[in-house]
This record gives structure tokens, C-alpha cells and sequence, in this order.
């Protein structure tokens, strides 16, 4: 048995602020349940002063999500911590996480005050937030590239103020891997009652050593990292909370340390996290991506259908990942379909289910062989919570090399289909002008468009996530299906339903 290190997940906060990512409540609710299945030890839910949408998030998890500590981020002020504290008051362990910036060039451009100033607003800080709950944690942002005699005297002054985790950035990810776990063991050094608190860290991935550096940091001492699921994070992102746990996990022998994750949820809500974010996955990203298991060279394959260990240090059922086996096809009943749901871990309340099932019937219909990826997908892209007050009723594209693509769609709302044509670029161009004559939102902005194939094969599910601007928010659609373009469409459909859902129909009104 080893020490413990706890697993604080900033997916939700720091993950949040990763360009192009934009969670709406009820999404940050799901992944907010799904790390409190994985047994992270701390949830970041959110910054509830940021916006009136951060602090619905951050109370409807402090209402909802039991196990782990909900943390709620606030600067240094008691404007900040006051508001935190009220979204997170019904946690059943809520923790204040405040933060104030402790580098000269931080202190100097962005802050204007001197180190005094600064010292005196983190203690008044902590100690407002110890007013109201216990569990106060204290980051000094800019932490590394503060002055190391400075940092300790914050870092004392506030555990003497009632924190209870300290936690050491290295805010724009500067720290190299050895020269960041001597800055930890010398604040253990220097720091008098530094076994008082937890210490934590938080690195930024932006010369990819964001993962190096946090475990360079447990290894001097350090007993809590911030990390996030997918390495999601302002920037190039925050450590990889699934790097972090299978490296303390697969190198057990050497680091010595536990974590509480429970390994085998940490496929799913990988998943989970970039289909809800829109952040796919780079195929060779260690331990979820895609290739991460594959072995492509005769000699390996050979090696490892001998013995898995010549070629394999971990075990793939150990992280949940689903085995890639036919499994359904278009005689499979409900029950079978249901069961094997389950086995993914999918439990779908009747009307979810008849939903699925029927969208499962549907693509039984047009591909042969339903494999647990095409059921995830089906369950994740289409099983959404988001109102369909739009429904695709049919699609009709023309295009081909000498003429002008043409799209004719027609959308139902309400039980009324209404028909609309355009022309575009391409085909999907089209569609989606057609899309907007129908439902009269006219500056809506396309900002971005991937299409990947969910599995391998000539009737491979193709699944499109676009992201579409209205009025300085951004909203992400997803579609599935065999034909892209229809995928394509279902995912522009997807996007404005959200639209209206996050703003109102009154803007349907506004056009
Ligand atoms: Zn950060």
C-alpha cells in the first residue's frame, strides 16, 4: 500500500475554458455524476461569479452529485468567495478554492498592487471562505515563476489563516520535469507548517510536460494534482487526469502512491467528455486514444498473441475499454439490446431506451454488422437532453461536378413540416441554408465542421460535430449517420435546437 494522492478534476473549470468548448448545465451535470462514478476525490465544478450559467452548473452539482468534494473557484475578494459559497452551499462537501496571483510580473501588469498588498488579500481570503465551510483551498497562480522567499511567506501566512490545501501552479506551463520537483521539495523545506495542509499542483500542458511535472512533484511530496479529463485546459490544457492515475497505477512499484480512481470507468468518461466538449481524441493519445492498444508491426502482433506483456505494459479491459465485437444486428430484439447497454454501462430510463432502440432499428437497417462503438455512439450523439423542437422530416441533395449543389429540406416542428431549397458550395452548404430559410435565424455563423467515421468500413457510421456562433456563444451539434450528409445536417439541427433551447424561441421571432 502506498500513499495516497488525491485525483482533482478541473474538467469542468479549467477544462471548461479550453477554446471552443462550451458545456451547458445539464451536460456539466452528466460529467459531473460520471467523475463522481470514476471516484475522483475532488469535482472543480465551476467559477460561479463567472457567469449566471457557471453558478446554475456549480449548485445543481453541489445539490446533486454525492462522494466526492465539490470545489467552486473564486478570486481573491468577497464578491467572489461570497458567490461561490452560495452556489455551493448544499454540497455535501463543499470546498472554496481561491486563488491570487503571486508573481512580480503578474503583481506589477495585471494586478498593480505590491507584495504586501497581495500577501494581506490572500489572508483575508481564506479566512472569509473559512467563515463558511472548512475545506479551503489556496492557489498562489503564477506560482512557479514567483519569488521562491515570497511564495513560502504566502504559502505560511495562509495555512496560518485556516487553509487546508495549498495548491502550487505552474499557471503558463514554463516548469521543466526536475526543476518543478525541487521547487516542490523546497517549499516542503522551507514552509514551517506546510504538513498541515495538502499540497497540491496544477501544470499547464504548453511544452507538453504537463504530466511529467505533476508527477515530478508527487515524487518530492506533493499529495494532490490537478488534472483533467482528455487534458482539457486553457491553452495546450491541463495535465491528463488518465495519464496521471495509469502511470501512479502501472508504475505502482516505483512511485509508491495510490489513487481512489476506479480505472475502469476511465474509457467511458473519456468519451463521455469529448463527445459533450466536441474535443475529439487524437488517435495516439496515450492510454484513450483510439491507437493506444493497437499493435500494427507483424513482429509486435506476434509477440503479443504469445505473451501480451512483450509488447503490452497495460491491460485494456483495465481502463473499460469496450471490446470492439459484433455484437447486434438487425434481429436483435430490445431485451438484447438493452442487456448489452447495460454491459456498457448505459442505464436508459424507457423513454431513452425507445428512443435508442428505435434509432438502433433504423441503422440495423442500412449497416450489417452494430458494433458496441456504433451503440455508444448512437446512446451519446442521439440520446441527448436538448428539446428536438426541430426534426429532420426528409432531406434531398443534388450535386455532382457541373452543377450547382442544391439542397431541399424539410424540417418538422410541432407535427408541421416546413420545406425550404437553397443553394450553396457543396451539398451541405446547401442544407444548411435551407436549414436557416426554415427557421428564419439568420445570423447564425458555421465556425467549425469534423466529420470522423465512428468505425471502420465502407458503411461506417459517420459522425459530424459542428459548432455554430450566435451572438458571441457557441453552441455545438452532433449527427450520425451512414450518409454524411445527413449526418451533417442532423448535426446543424442538433446546434440551433440548442439555440433555441439555451436563448428562448423568442429569437425564432428575431430572426
Ligand atoms: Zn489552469
Amino acid at each position: 500500500m502506498g500513499e495516497r494522492v488525491y485525483i482533482f478534476d478541473t474538467t469542468l473549470r479549467d477544462g471548461e475554458q479550453s477554446p471552443g468548448v462550451t458545456l451547458n448545465v445539464q451536460e456539466k451535470l452528466e460529467i459531473a455524476h460520471q467523475l463522481a462514478k470514476l471516484n475522483v476525490d475532488v469535482i472543480e465544478a465551476g467559477f460561479p461569479v463567472a457567469s449566471p450559467g457557471d453558478f446554475a452548473a456549480v449548485q445543481e452539482i453541489a445539490r446533486q452529485v454525492r462522494g466526492p468534494v465539490i470545489a467552486a473557484l473564486a478570486r481573491a475578494n468577497p464578491e467572489d468567495i461570497d458567490r461561490a459559497w452560495e452556489a455551493l452551499k448544499e454540497a455535501e462537501r463543499p470546498r472554496i478554492h481561491t486563488f491570487i496571483a503571486t508573481s512580480d510580473i503578474h503583481l506589477k501588469h495585471k494586478l498593480r498592487k505590491s507584495r504586501d498588498e497581495v500577501l494581506e488579500l490572500a489572508v483575508a481570503a481564506v479566512k472569509r471562505a473559512k467563515s463558511y465551510t472548512e475545506d479551503v483551498e489556496f492557489s498562489a497562480e503564477d506560482a512557479f515563476r514567483s519569488d521562491l522567499d515570497y511564495l513560502c511567506q504566502v504559502v505560511e501566512a495562509v495555512i496560518d489563516a485556516g487553509a487546508t490545501v495549498v495548491n502550487i501552479p505552474d499557471t503558463v506551463g514554463y516548469a521543466t520535469p526536475f526543476e518543478f520537483g525541487e521547487f516542490i521539495a523546497e517549499i516542503r523545506r522551507r514552509v514551517r507548517n506546510i504538513d498541515k495542509v495538502v499540497l497540491s499542483v496544477h501544470c499547464h500542458n504548453d511544452l507538453g510536460l504537463a504530466v511529467a511535472n505533476s508527477l515530478a512533484a508527487v515524487e518530492n511530496g506533493a499529495t494532490q494534482v490537478e488534472c483533467a479529463v482528455n487534458g482539457l485546459g486553457e491553452r495546450a490544457g491541463n495535465a491528463a487526469l488518465e495519464e496521471i492515475v495509469m502511470a501512479l497505477y502501472t508504475r505502482k512499484a516505483y512511485f509508491k502512491k495510490e489513487t481512489a480512481i476506479n480505472l475502469k470507468e476511465i474509457y467511458r468518461t473519456s468519451k463521455l467528455v469529448s463527445t459533450l466538449t466536441g474535443m475529439p481524441i487524437q488517435p495516439n493519445k496515450a492510454i484513450v486514444g483510439k491507437n493506444a492498444f493497437l499493435h500494427e508491426s507483424g513482429i509486435h502482433q506476434d509477440g503479443v498473441l504469445k505473451e501480451r506483456a512483450t509488447y503490452e505494459i497495460m491491460n485494456p479491459e483495465l481502463i473499460g475499454l469496450p471490446q470492439s465485437n459484433i455484437v447486434l444486428g438487425k434481429h436483435s430484439g430490445r431485451h438484447a439490446f438493452r442487456e448489452r447497454l447495460a454491459e456498457l454501462g448505459y442505464i436508459l430510463q424507457d423513454e431513452e431506451l425507445d428512443k435508442a432502440f428505435a434509432r438502433f432499428k433504423e441503422l440495423a437497417d442500412r449497416k450489417k454488422e452494430i458494433t458496441d462503438r456504433d451503440l455508444e455512439a448512437i446512446v451519446k450523439n442521439e440520446i441527448r437532453l436538448v428539446p428536438e423542437l426541430y426534426q429532420l422530416a426528409y432531406l434531398h441533395v443534388s450535386s455532382g461536378t457541373t452543377i450547382v449543389p442544391t439542397a431541399t429540406v424539410g424540417l418538422q416542428r410541432n407535427g408541421t413540416v416546413t420545406e425550404e431549397a437553397a443553394c450553396g458550395d457543396g451539398p451541405v452548404d446547401a442544407a444548411f441554408k435551407a436549414i436557416d430559410k426554415i427557421t428564419g435565424i439568420s445570423n447564425l455563423k458555421l465556425s467549425d465542421y469534423s466529420l470522423s467515421a465512428i468505425t471502420g468500413g465502407k458503411d461506417a457510421l459517420g459522425e459530424v460535430t459542428v459548432r455554430v456562433e450566435y451572438e458571441g456563444r457557441t453552441f455545438i451539434g452532433r449527427g450520425l449517420s451512414t450518409d454524411i450528409i445527413e449526418a451533417s445536417v442532423k448535426a446543424y439541427i442538433n446546434a440551433v435546437n440548442k439555440v433555441i433551447y439555451e436563448l428562448g424561441e423568442e429569437i425564432l421571432k428575431k430572426g
